[in-house]
């Protein structure tokens, strides 16, 4: 059945894709983002946008009586764990007191049926006991992103409790693919496509030896989708195989034709050595797999860059 779906954060990277993913499933999307890192040409022109801070907790309430959404895929959020370690209180306003308003309105509004909302399994399972790491891991967030992020959580599940709010958290792997941002802190795959296209030097943090999941982003955008129809509770999304970051600079050197030598910094504190995710779970609730391979995401994403370049 077609949903009335708000999106937050649906100018951005993920959120975008999303919005894509919502409106060829047949949905009607209502956007809001205050293009914070967000840009408006990635919003599809079939959806209607609202440029909203979703920290205005009134304004909110006003576009959810009125937009009447039958379900919301909360996206929006500052996503950068060393951003958060500089900034911890604007960090815990804009994705805690910022949910909780989200929360609110949909409260007020009585009319969405359920709420998805984009979680990560990245920062939130710390150095986990067991790899890959299932939702029964315990959660051990080892910065304020990943603390807000864990609250958040907490905070949508007290409105399942108290209010019958129905939700499924997706705990997102790392994520790349088109429209990531190369310029900002957090992206690997991002950053080096982006200055290897444009010849500049660019660092690995530390050995480089350090493990991620790395997912591409029309894999989350199909699970929202199935989360809207399906599904309850938390479910991890990644691909279970871990991808070290000398790998991920190889691969795209050589997509790049770069010739510029491997070059190491020093490694950033506090980050996880190894994390990546299993998504079993999803598997069973939202009938959802990883399906495009690292050689093909990266591959599309280089060619989104050089085309942009191009342009
Ligand atoms: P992004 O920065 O591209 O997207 C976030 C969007 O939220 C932007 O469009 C931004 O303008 C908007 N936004 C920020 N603050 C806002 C505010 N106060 N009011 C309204 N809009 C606001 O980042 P992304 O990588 O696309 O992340 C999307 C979501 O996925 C985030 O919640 C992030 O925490 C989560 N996530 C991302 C990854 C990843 O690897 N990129 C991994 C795990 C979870």
């Amino acid at each position: 059945m077609p949903e009335r779906i708000l999106v937050t954060g649906g100018a951005g990277f993920i959120g975008s894709h999303i919005v894509d993913a919502f409106l060829t499933a047949g949905h009607e999307v209502i956007v809001v983002d205050n293009l914070h890192t967000g840009h408006r040409e990635n919003v599809n022109l079939a959806a209607r946008f609202y440029e909203l801070d979703i920290r205005d907790a009134d304004g909110l309430m006003r576009l959810m009586l009125a937009e009447k959404p039958t379900a919301i895929s909360h996206q929006a959020a500052l996503a950068d764990v060393r951003g958060s370690l500089r900034e911890p209180a604007l960090y815990a306003t804009v994705n805690v007191v910022g949910t909780i308003n989200i929360l609110e309105a949909a409260r007020a509004a009585g009319t969405v049926r359920k709420l998805l909302f984009a979680s990560t399994g990245g920062a939130i399972y710390g150095n986990a006991e067991e790899l890959p790491a299932t939702e029964a891991c315990p959660p051990h967030p080892l910065d304020p992103y990943g603390s807000s992020k864990l609250s958040s959580e907490h905070f949508i599940d007290n409105y399942r409790h108290n209010y019958g709010l129905d939700y499924c958290i997706l705990r997102y792997a790392n994520v790349y693919g088109p429209r990531q941002d190369p310029r900002g802190e957090a992206g690997v795959v991002a950053i080096f496509t982006g200055a290897m296209l444009e010849g500049r030097p660019t660092v690995i943090n530390g050995d480089g030896t350090q493990q991620r999941d790395f997912l591409y982003v029309g894999d989350v955008a199909r699970a929202n989708v199935r989360a809207v129809e399906q599904g309850q509770g938390i479910c991890n999304l990644g691909t279970g195989v871990p991808t070290d970051i000398n790998t991920i600079f190889r691969e795209l050197a050589r997509l790049t034709e770069y010739e510029q030598p491997e070059r190491h910094g020093p490694a950033k504190q506090g980050e996880a050595y190894a994390v990546y995710l299993d998504a079993g779970r999803a598997g069973r609730e939202l009938d959802w797999q990883a399906t495009v391979s690292l050689t093909d995401g990266l591959s599309r994403t280089v060619d989104f860059f050089a085309g942009q370049q191009g342009q």
